[in-house]
């Protein structure tokens, strides 16, 4: 199984993030470009870009409300990020051409929950044998794609929709 990526497992990923305060409150009080990764505001919840993604065009969908788990959400807020998630994967289809996924929520620390305070899905494109032609040198994934032109993509893709 080990040629399976487990999103349960990001929290390394996440914090590598070194900043003061929570990264997802930061990232949404700054304006969208390819400095905050932000490519889509709904009304209760955004996507953006995961800075270190494990494929390229890995998305977050993120409630605007500082809130640690599902349940305190409120039930439109949890259906925007569904909503969501599911707009993610029809633009990531269209730019990847790709219709395998991984989708997951870490809820705690012992689930590997990076950024615990702020609940947010991981929506991840997986092709078949991706494991093999990105290289892994510790922690530093080579990905074929730019940040900035994933970007630029995904946020033409939520413009376009
Ligand atoms: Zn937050």
């Amino acid at each position: 199984m080990n040629h399976l990526w487990s999103p349960w497992r990001m929290k390394y990923i996440e914090n590598s993030e070194k900043e003061n305060g929570c990264v997802f409150c930061n990232a949404q009080a700054k304006v969208d470009s390819a400095e905050n990764l932000l490519t889509f505001r709904g009304k209760n919840a955004y996507v953006i870009l995961n800075r270190y993604p494990y494929t390229s065009g890995h998305l977050m969908v993120i409630p605007f409300e500082h809130i640690s788990n599902l349940e305190q959400l409120n039930a439109e807020t949890r259906a925007e990020m569904m909503e969501l998630a599911s707009r993610c994967t029809t633009i990531l289809r269209k730019i990847y051409k790709t219709e395998s996924f991984n989708m997951g929520i870490n809820i705690g620390e012992a689930a590997g929950a990076g950024v615990l305070g702020h609940v947010h899905i991981h929506i991840v494109p997986r092709w078949p044998g991706d494991t093999n032609f990105m290289s892994t040198t510790g922690e530093t994934r080579v990905l074929p794609e730019a940040l900035e032109d994933t970007y630029k993509r995904v946020k033409e893709g939520f413009e376009n929709m």
